[in-house]
Order: C-alpha cells, then sequence, then structure tokens
C-alpha cells in the first residue's frame, strides 16, 4: 500500500539545520519551537518541524556565503548541468512527490504532479538560458573603444514562498537563480514544510554527488518572523516573495529600506470577459477549471466572470449546471474535481467573505456549504460558490482564497475592461471573444492592466516560457521565462579603451 509519506521516509533525512519527524520517530525534532503539521485531506498528522533557531539561522547564512565564492565561478553551463540533475531527479521523483503535495496541500494529485511537472520544465529552461545570459555590444562614440555589458550573479538569494504552491515557486527562482550563479536560502510557507524538505533533501544529494558544497540552497523552516529577519537582512542581496499583498508591503519596506532588491509575486483577483460572440461551451471547461482547481487557492483562480448582458441568463445557468456536478473528496482520489481549503482558518474565511456579499447587496446563486467526506476529520471542504454581484460590489475587489466566483454584467467593451481593471490586484485576465476589434481592444494599452492577458484561454495555468507575475497590488516582479532571469543578476556596463589617446566622453577637452 503507498503513502503520501512514502518519499519522506525513503529519503532518510537527517539534518543539522532543520528539523522534523513523521510518525513514531522523533528524534529529529528539537525542543524548542516546535509546530505540527496535519493535512487538510484528512485532518491527520503528518508529522513535528521545528523552527530554525537563531545560531542556525546564523550558520545557513556562513555556509550560504562561503558556498556563493565557489559557484560564481562555475561556469553558467556547468551550473545549467547541475539544475538539468535537478530535472531529472524530479522527474523519477514525480509521482510520490506529487502525492505529497496533494495530501500536505490538498490539491488534486493530477495539479500536484502538474506542480512537479513545472519543476522540471522550468530546470530544462533554465538550463539551456544558462548558455544565453547575454549582454549588449554597445556602439561607442569614441574610437578604439569597445563599450559592452554584462551580468553578474547578485549573492544569495532569498526565497520566500506560499502554501499554494509548496513546491513550484522554489523550483521557478532556484532554477533561474542558480544558472545566474547565485545560491538560494528558500523559507517555504509553515501550512507545507514537508513538500519542501523533500525537494529540499533531492537536491541536497545532488550536490553531493557532484562534490558541491550544500550552501548552493538551504532550507530554514519557520514562519513570517523568519521571512522579515531575511527581508531584514543586509547579506541577502534580492527577495523573492511570494504571498499575499499584505506580506508583499511589508517585505518590500523592509527590503527597500536596506536598498535591496526584490521580486514580489502577490495576490490576483483574476477575471474572464465574456463577449456576446464568444464560443461558451468551449470556455465553460477552462471557466470551471480556473475557478475550483486546487479549490480556488491559485493566484490566478478565476475570481470574476463578466458577461455581456445578452448571453447573461444563458451563461448563468451553464454555470449552475457545470458546479452541480463538481465532485468533492479526497483529492488523492482521481475520480474527484475538488479537494479541501488549507485549513479551518480558510474556511472561515469562506464563509465570512460571503456573509459580507450577502451584506453588501449581492445574491447566492448556489454553494456557500461544508461538505462532510466520509472517513474525513479536517473539515475543510466546502462546496464552489457563485454569487451575482453589481459591478461596484466591494468585496469583489479584494481577494479571497476559495472558490467563490462573482458573476457580473456589462454591455460595451469598454465597459467590461473598466470593471476588469477596477481592482487593486493586476495579476491575470481573460477575454473569451471571436471579434478581432474586441481582442486587440483587450490587448491594447487602453485594455486589460494585468500582467497576463489571455484570449480565449483562461486565468490559471501559466506556462514557465513566458514572464509571469502581475502590476498594481500583485506587487509588480516577474519570474519563470522570458528576460525575467534579469531580476537576479547585476548589470554591469563596461568600456574598454585599446587605442592609444584618451578621448573623453562628449567632446570634453581637458588638457593638462
Ligand atoms: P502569506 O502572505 O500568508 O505567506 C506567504 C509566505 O510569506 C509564507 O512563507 C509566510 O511565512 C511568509 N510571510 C508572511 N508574512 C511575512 C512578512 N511580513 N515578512 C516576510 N515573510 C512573511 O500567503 P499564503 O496564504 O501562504 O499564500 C496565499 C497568497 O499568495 C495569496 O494572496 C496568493 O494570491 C499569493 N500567491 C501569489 C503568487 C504569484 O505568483 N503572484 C503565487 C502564489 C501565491
Amino acid at each position: 500500500e503507498k503513502s503520501p509519506l512514502d518519499i519522506l521516509n525513503n529519503l532518510n533525512i537527517k539534518h543539522p539545520f532543520y528539523s522534523y519527524s513523521t510518525g513514531q520517530e522523533k528524534k529529529y525534532c528539537k525542543e524548542t519551537n516546535r509546530r505540527i503539521i496535519t493535512s487538510p485531506v484528512d485532518g491527520s498528522e503528518i508529522g513535528e518541524i521545528g523552527f530554525i533557531a537563531n545560531e542556525d539561522y546564523e550558520n545557513v547564512l556562513t555556509t550560504a556565503e562561503k558556498a556563493f565564492q565557489q559557484w560564481r565561478t562555475i561556469p553558467a553551463p556547468r551550473r545549467g548541468e547541475i539544475v538539468r540533475l535537478l530535472g531529472d531527479e524530479l522527474r523519477k521523483e514525480k509521482e510520490p512527490l506529487g502525492a505529497l503535495i496533494s495530501f500536505e496541500m490538498g490539491k488534486s494529485l493530477q495539479e500536484g504532479y502538474g506542480e512537479v511537472q513545472e519543476m522540471i520544465d522550468i530546470c530544462e529552461f533554465a538550463t539551456g538560458l544558462s548558455r544565453q545570459l547575454y549582454g549588449l555590444q554597445i556602439q561607442s562614440e569614441r574610437p578604439a573603444h569597445r563599450l559592452f555589458e554584462q551580468w553578474h550573479p547578485l549573492g544569495i538569494v532569498g526565497v520566500i514562498s506560499a502554501f499554494n504552491f509548496p513546491v513550484a515557486v522554489w523550483a521557478w527562482n532556484i532554477a533561474i537563480a542558480l544558472v545566474c550563479g547565485n545560491v538560494c536560502i528558500w523559507k517555504p510557507s509553515e501550512k507545507t514544510p514537508f513538500a519542501s524538505i523533500a525537494c529540499q533533501e533531492i537536491f541536497a544529494k545532488i550536490l553531493k554527488r557532484n562534490n558541491l558544497p550544500e550552501g548552493i540552497s538551504s532550507l530554514v523552516l519557520g514562519d513570517a518572523e523568519i521571512g522579515k529577519k531575511m527581508a531584514d537582512d543586509k547579506r541577502i542581496p534580492l527577495i523573492s516573495a511570494t504571498g499575499s499583498t499584505s506580506m508583499g508591503r511589508d517585505v518590500a519596506q523592509r527590503v527597500g529600506k536596506r536598498l535591496g532588491k526584490s521580486i514580489l509575486e502577490l495576490g490576483g483577483n483574476n477575471a474572464i470577459i465574456l463577449y456576446e460572440h464568444s464560443d461558451i461551451e468551449n470556455s465553460l471547461p477552462s471557466l470551471v477549471f480556473g475557478a475550483i482547481g486546487t479549490a480556488g487557492q491559485r493566484c490566478t483562480s478565476t475570481r470574476r466572470v463578466i458577461v455581456q448582458e445578452k448571453i447573461y441568463d444563458d451563461f448563468l445557468n451553464k454555470l449552475k449546471d457545470a458546479f452541480s456536478q463538481i465532485r468533492i473528496g479526497n483529492p488523492l482520489d482521481e475520480e474527484n474535481h475538488m479537494g479541501p481549503l488549507i485549513d479551518k482558518e480558510a474556511v472561515e474565511n469562506y464563509f465570512s467573505t460571503i456573509e459580507l456579499a450577502k451584506k453588501q447587496g449581492a445574491k447566492i446563486v448556489s454553494g456557500a456549504k461544508t461538505v462532510l467526506v466520509e472517513n474525513n476529520c479536517s473539515q475543510c471542504y466546502i462546496t464552489p460558490t457563485i454569487i451575482v454581484a453589481k459591478s461596484d460590489l466591494e468585496v469583489m475587489k479584494t481577494e479571497t482564497f476559495a472558490p467563490i466566483v462573482y458573476v457580473t454584467k456589462y454591455k460595451s467593451l469598454s465597459e467590461a475592461i473598466k470593471i476588469n481593471n477596477n481592482v487593486p490586484q493586476g495579476l491575470s485576465s481573460a477575454l473569451f471573444s471571436l471579434s478581432l476589434r474586441e481582442v486587440e481592444n483587450f490587448l491594447s494599452s487602453e485594455g486589460s492592466d494585468c500582467g497576463i492577458a489571455n484570449i480565449n484561454i483562461g486565468t490559471s495555468g501559466a506556462e514557465i516560457g513566458g514572464a509571469f507575475g502581475g502590476e498594481k497590488d500583485t506587487g509588480g516582479g516577474r519570474e519563470s521565462g522570458s528576460d525575467a532571469w534579469k531580476s537576479y543578476m547585476r548589470r554591469q556596463t563596461c568600456t574598454v579603451n585599446y587605442g592609444t589617446e584618451l578621448p573623453l566622453a562628449q567632446g570634453i577637452k581637458f588638457n593638462l
């Protein structure tokens, strides 16, 4: 009989900087700062972790600083080779790791596998990138001068990640950061530490086999306090933080105060616009997946649907029908579409948002219930909920991490774009339309103000090849593909004079 904890048991982990235990074996857990981690799937105890102690944090920093001295001298394509090995190993561990992610976080098993696949993909992308960290050659205005720019690593990259993608966000960061010559310190969400322990151990073994210092990748377990400490720490030139907008605001201020760099990947409030000539049948599966995938706990989850008034009634009926068919239950059972929310606090949030929407005049069309799942004591299962709302509903402007979809009406596309943009967040957006004019308007500078703008596909499920991130309260950071790597490096502009004269720029004469 397979268990979602198999991968942890097989890795046989003993590490001085972090401590954890599963089942009977409590020996690695330190006495202080312990936290018991339970699964939202069935409420059972996964294990216990110890938050990192101050002296261990210092050890991690010193180990990382030392590792950077060596790692930065290794040619980038060689570094890419090590990242490729991480991808290879993740491919081998895809099933057990996917199962652990699903069990610890509550997303469906397919989404757990999908998360590991995303890690494999970014490793491959980064391996290719390791030969393409191009700098520009620029024409110099001075004779016998060469002007060019090159890119150097920054040093330690601190990665702070959220519970909903417990390990993929680490991979997006570490794969790119490493080929760029940096080393990483990862503080995962305190809600999902076990999947991160597994990933860290998988990579630690690769480093060891290749005689590379372990400080190339470090893990620190802890809560917001450790995150704040990293954000304040001048020895970490770049903090890449994924999580809520309030967390990002705090991190930005701490890092900004010491003039460090940050990449912020924060909350979203993503809308799909359905134009009257859109293909509703086709749009429905991606819309429903966008709303209920990961139980509405993706930063790119579809939270609002803005529907042209002529097709509004027809669409609402179809959506109600589709939601009624969602099978809710144990996410490790592949028959089910949707698993639980992460914890009871998230369930409370879900219900209080629905209450607030009612108070503000919105109508609950379906859902708003808890679901009793057999042999289960997590109490984290709820139904997806449809709320019909006027476009100015206040609560619709906030991100609630749950499967709640607000449906609102519009007449003209310009009105729909206005509704789309009239929220503080700016991550993902989508238009379903077969009209070229509507499509190009939506993508124009007067269109969607989000970092991601899709046509005839939903808001969630970005590919790693593109730069990922959003504007406004989403934080403005970009990760993953395209030229997002530039945020992980420092740019150096160089001028070489290979002539016998020393002309000054701007034609300045300076005779001594
Ligand atoms: P969270 O903000 O509660 O926690 C995220 C991480 O930040 C955790 O590791 C936490 O310990 C740490 N943290 C919290 N406060 C901190 C502080 N003041 N200083 C430093 N670290 C701090 O978020 P969550 O509930 O784990 O995740 C859900 C949120 O993450 C949602 O808002 C979601 O939209 C967002 N998210 C965004 C993206 C993206 O790419 N834009 C991706 C995934 C999740």
